[in-house]
Formats: structure tokens, C-alpha cells, sequence
């Protein structure tokens, strides 16, 4: 160890670029404002980034992505005031939406859970 903290850099996983961006004015399918990254190498928008060591990713070769050839496997991400900001694959837009769903169901099991201990506590100093 050299006592240096190693860098950690966000690299698109489409291109490999480390021109990596946050948005959070993205139009998402549930409402919800998330933060997504955009490559402003290949337009890539997504919350799915990959993150490294800045010596890692130095390495990695920029590649060109030929759009025409994703056609039909991508969709355009748009802004909340309707501009076109990136694309994204269209089975990820699939996956926000799940994890948003199962965020939702495990909160709710969670609260569940709070109101039984709750109730368990309060029968518990009422009878013992
Ligand atoms: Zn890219």
C-alpha cells in the first residue's frame, strides 16, 4: 500500500467510455424520479453502470456502437420535458420496473412486521 485511495470511476458497459454523466430528469415508466447515468459516448442511459478502479478502466478500449444494428432492442430515454436524452435496452426498463415493484412489496412486508411486533409488545406489558 502507497497510501493513495484507489479512484473509482463509473465506465459504460455498452462502449467502455468513462464519460459518464448523471441525469435526474429522466421520464422513468413508474413516476418515480430516479437517477440514471448517461454515456456521452454512445448516448447509453441507465441506472446500471459499471464501477471500477480508474487504473482498470484506463485500460479498456472505447468502442463504437453501431445503434442501426440495436434496433429493435433499444428504446430512446426521454426527459421529463419530453427531449430525448439517450437509449437504453428495452428488458432494462423492464427490470426498473420490477425492483421498483419489489421495493414496494418488501416495504410493505416490512411494515407488517413493525405493526406485529408492535402489537406483541403491548400484549406483553399488558400480561406479564
Ligand atoms: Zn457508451
Amino acid at each position: 500500500m502507497e497510501g493513495q485511495e484507489e479512484k473509482y470511476v463509473l465506465v459504460c458497459p455498452v462502449c467502455n467510455s468513462r464519460e459518464v454523466y448523471p441525469v435526474t430528469d429522466v421520464a422513468s415508466i413508474d413516476g418515480a424520479f430516479q437517477t440514471f447515468y448517461h454515456c456521452n459516448h454512445c448516448g447509453f442511459t441507465s441506472q446500471f453502470f459499471v464501477e471500477m478502479e480508474e487504473k482498470e478502466a484506463s485500460k479498456l478500449e472505447v468502442k463504437e456502437v453501431d445503434l442501426e444494428k440495436l434496433k429493435g432492442k433499444i428504446i430512446p430515454v426521454v426527459s421529463t420535458n419530453n427531449r430525448v436524452i439517450g437509449w437504453t435496452f428495452k428488458t432494462q426498463n423492464k427490470k426498473v420496473v420490477s425492483t421498483a415493484f419489489n421495493l414496494a412489496k418488501l416495504i410493505g412486508l416490512m411494515l407488517l412486521l413493525f405493526l406485529a411486533l408492535g402489537l406483541l409488545s403491548i400484549f406483553l406489558r399488558l400480561y406479564v
